[in-house]
């Protein structure tokens, strides 16, 4: 990925939540460096022996079929020792920075005035030092209406290039925001209503998966370890226990300043340069976020299990690698129709022109990535129904919006008709006709090219 990354300074002491009671939260930034510190180590250790091949490992399954619950958890890692794959539990494996970081969290417990996140810092610092996570899981998901929240422990397998098994440590601190949550869980109770608003126009159904997925908007306030080195992410779904989703659901948590700062230093920029018509930014801004709102909404809508050829199966296993970038590709088209139907005062024209206007910056992620190439398949889409056109003169956009609107709930008809039909020759001709770089499309991406991609976080000191 390109490098050229704007970066957004993320202070901790700025949050009323943490002015509010700075000894508690002075305990859980802490807790967050020993995090970063647990991630390094892992970093530097490595998840399994250096010369391991996925070969070798499957093969060692396949001959200890005994092992095979030890070696595949999240939570060791693998080490050799007279040319035999041990498992390590975490809780040995970093027993020391384990040991500092749950005691940090058991001092924060003490001084926590909140009695939900006191019970909560309490079971983390003990199921940290078992790497049984069950009790301390099911007691996140109950966590609500918290003035200062944290997710804390190994959670996401992203940086297990081999095989995708083992957990990275994480810490992030945020603070929830009590209106816009109460407004969008207000949203999610009307989902049924507003969906079959949204399927008259579309003229198909859209089933809801899951109705426990509880949402909360937030200001990211503080990240350690993995959530310290990535790119930032706007939004992260807890927890990945299935056992613990079956039972008492999961947490959708939407970063509103990550969002803002996604906005304010590349999809504003880009917008301006990229629409014939001015943009203005608080409209824009507020379209931006209410549209990557329902696009999260929006996964948790749509086929899920199907049948396909009179089996049993889901939509995922039928399109294989082509999941991804389709199910991207469907919660933005579908959020858009969403958003167009639900939010009373939205200014369509705008709402449309900024729509357009930013699946350029996804685009730039690349078409290999699942962002990227759905937004690509979006433009591409919208440019063959003529939703807009690229000045010849100008080489600006120009938006026809209501040929847009039509074209977006076209769209997401065509994708949700290709999930539900398990069709993997049809979503491939799709992919094949929209994902790629088209001439108008080479166009615009040039005229971006000294534009940031994305942003990376810094995060300030709290300790001095
Ligand atoms: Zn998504």
């Amino acid at each position: 990925m390109n490098e050229n990354l704007a970066i957004f300074d993320v202070n901790a002491k700025q949050s009323p939540a943490v002015q509010a009671d700075w000894p508690r939260t002075k305990l859980l930034l802490a807790a967050a460096d020993v995090v970063d510190e647990l991630f390094a180590q892992q970093k530097s250790e490595g998840f399994y022996p250096r010369d391991l091949s996925r070969e070798d490992f499957e093969s060692r399954i396949r001959a200890n079929p005994a092992d095979r619950s030890a070696l595949e958890s999240p939570y060791t890692v693998i080490r050799r020792e007279h040319n035999r794959l041990i498992p390590v539990p975490y809780h040995v494996a970093f027993r020391d920075l384990l040991q500092k970081l749950s005691g940090l969290m058991l001092q924060a417990a003490e001084v926590e005035p909140q009695p939900q996140l006191r019970e909560f810092l309490t079971q983390r610092a003990k199921d940290l030092l078992t790497d049984d996570y069950y009790a301390s899981e099911t007691l996140w998901v109950k966590l609500d209406h918290l003035s200062l929240d944290v997710v804390l422990g190994p959670y996401e397998v992203y940086q297990d290039e081999l095989l995708g098994l083992k957990a990275s440590y994480e810490a992030v601190l945020f603070e929830p925001d009590r209106e816009a949550t109460d407004r969008f869980q207000q949203t999610q109770h009307q989902l049924v209503s507003l969906c079959r608003d949204v399927e008259r126009e579309l003229g198909r159904a859209i089933n809801i998966q899951d109705s426990r997925v509880k949402l909360t908007i937030a200001d990211l306030v503080y990240g350690g370890g993995e959530a310290r080195s990535e790119v930032p992410a706007i939004a992260f779904s807890l927890p990945n226990d299935e056992r613990v989703i079956e039972e008492v659901g999961s947490r959708q948590v939407i970063l509103k300043n990550i969002i803002e700062a996604k906005f304010n230093l590349v999809a504003h920029k880009l917008a301006n340069e990229l629409l014939a018509e001015p943009v203005d930014y608080d409209v824009s801004f507020r379209n931006f976020f209410e549209h990557t709102v329902f696009h999260e909404i929006s996964h948790s809508l749509g086929p899920q299990r199907i049948m396909v050829n009179g089996e049993p199966s889901t939509v995922n296993r039928s399109l294989k690698q082509l999941h991804s970038v389709l199910e991207e590709a469907k919660a933005d088209a579908l959020g858009a129709c969403l958003a167009l139907s639900a939010v009373p005062d939205l200014d369509e024209r705008l709402f449309l022109n900024n729509f357009v206007g930013n699946f350029v910056r996804s685009i730039r992620f690349g078409l290999d990535q699942a962002h990227g190439g759905a937004n690509a398949i979006q433009f591409n889409y919208l440019l063959r129904e003529r939703a807009f056109r690229v000045d010849d003169n100008t080489g600006r956009l120009w938006i026809n919006e209501a040929r847009t609107r039509e074209a977006v709930f076209k769209l997401t008809a065509a994708i949700l008709g290709i999930q539900e039909r398990g069709d993997f020759a049809g979503a491939s001709a799709f992919m094949k006709q929209f994902c790629r770089t088209t001439p108008e499309l080479a166009r615009l991406l040039k005229r971006v090219e000294a534009f940031p991609i994305d942003i990376r976080l810094r995060f300030l000191n709290w300790n001095d």
